[in-house]
């Protein structure tokens, strides 16, 4: 919940902003119109009204409806063979069933390949505490709303071009707060064959980039496959970075919706052989990776995950950055797991 004086700050700032677009009554660049509309889809979803987009509760059904008209607006297909967007799965959490969704389509590359390429983030977050005193909805809008409105962004982006490198999947996942579900969900029961996947991005807190790293973003376990190398030119030609993991010790390269990809098979026994006794372990997975601009700032997984902080701009930008990169990569682009300490990877 907003202070007072935040909300009638907000309510000012709306009018002065919207006074002022009529006022002009110029018609207003791409880039303009893109940065407004990614704010107002930050502002919903990171919205009090959703009380913290948590799976399975009744709030969610309007994040559905509205995933279904963004994915309708940017003319998103369901993927082939299917006839919705929804995957639905259940699962038990304290004896009791919940009921998820992720949400999925796809862009038709209109050229040879019936190769992948998987964008998403996941669009569930943590809910509501009501034991705290004052605020006590986590919004979640650096996580992971930031990275739903870049996935839609780079969606709508792509399905502009007149052809692509690669068939761009969009994926929108639940239940990421409650262990990788909703990914994982899709990767145990995939709606295309998983050996048609060659890479995916994922998003996680892509909203609120440091004064001190302007223009950056990074990649988890970027030493691992060739996507990072092969992303890094158009990041620099845009006059954007792409750096490498800034946190390897967290272990992000396994706790985001890329995971249940890139690491099918691993368990914790694996995990340990890994990271406590340095040893490598045989891994099956696809190269997929998260993005991230976050560095480290104190608003994860706490109430203050605002609408306030995200810098839409320059999310708009990164989004863009990204649009291009893809839309650059080769028609022959294949991207490979490289030989490294942790990991003997294999594809499924
Ligand atoms: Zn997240």
């Amino acid at each position: 919940m907003k202070s007072v004086l935040a909300s009638i700050l907000a309510a000012l700032l709306s009018l002065t902003l919207s006074s002022t677009t009529l006022a002009n009554n110029v018609p207003q660049s791409t880039e303009e119109a893109r940065v407004e509309h990614a704010q107002q889809w930050i502002n919903f979803l990171a919205s009090d009204e959703l009380k913290g987009r948590k799976t399975g509760t009744p709030e969610m059904v309007k994040v559905h409806q509205w995933l279904e008209k963004r994915f309708q607006a940017i003319g998103l297909k369901p993927l082939p063979e299917t006839d919705s967007y929804r995957q639905e799965f259940s699962f038990q959490r304290k004896g009791k069933s919940i009921d998820a969704v992720n949400y999925l389509g796809y862009i038709d590359c209109q050229c040879e390949s019936d190769q992948y390429l998987m964008v998403g983030a996941h669009y569930d977050h943590v809910g509501q505490n009501p034991a705290l005193e004052g605020d006590i909805t986590f919004n979640g809008a650096d996580d992971d709303a930031s990275g739903v409105v870049a996935s839609l962004l780079i969606a709508e982006l792509l399905a502009k071009k007149e052809s692509l490198p690669f068939n761009i999947i969009i994926a929108a996942w639940d239940a990421e707060e409650m262990g990788l579900l909703g990914s994982k969900h899709f990767a145990e029961n995939p709606l295309v064959p998983l050996d048609r996947i060659e890479t995916g991005i994922m998003f996680e807190l892509v909203g609120t980039p440091l004064e001190e790293h302007p223009n950056s973003a990074w990649m988890t376990g970027n030493q691992y496959s060739n996507l990072f190398d092969l992303l890094q030119n158009d990041f620099n030609k845009a006059g954007w970075s792409l750096d490498a993991d800034p946190f390897a010790q967290m272990g992000l390269f396994m706790r985001s919706d890329n995971a249940p990809f890139a690491l099918m098979d691993l368990t914790e026994q694996k995990a340990e052989q890994v990271f406590r006794h340095g040893q490598q372990a045989d891994i099956t997975g696809i190269p997929m990776h998260a993005i991230s601009v976050w560095r480290g700032q104190d608003h994860y997984h706490q109430v203050h995950d605002e609408a306030e902080l995200i810098d839409v701009p320059n999310l708009v930008a990164l989004s863009e950055v990204i649009a291009e990169a893809i839309a650059n990569l080769p028609a022959d682009t294949k991207v490979v797991w490289k030989e490294n300490p942790h990991f003997k990877f294999s594809r499924p």
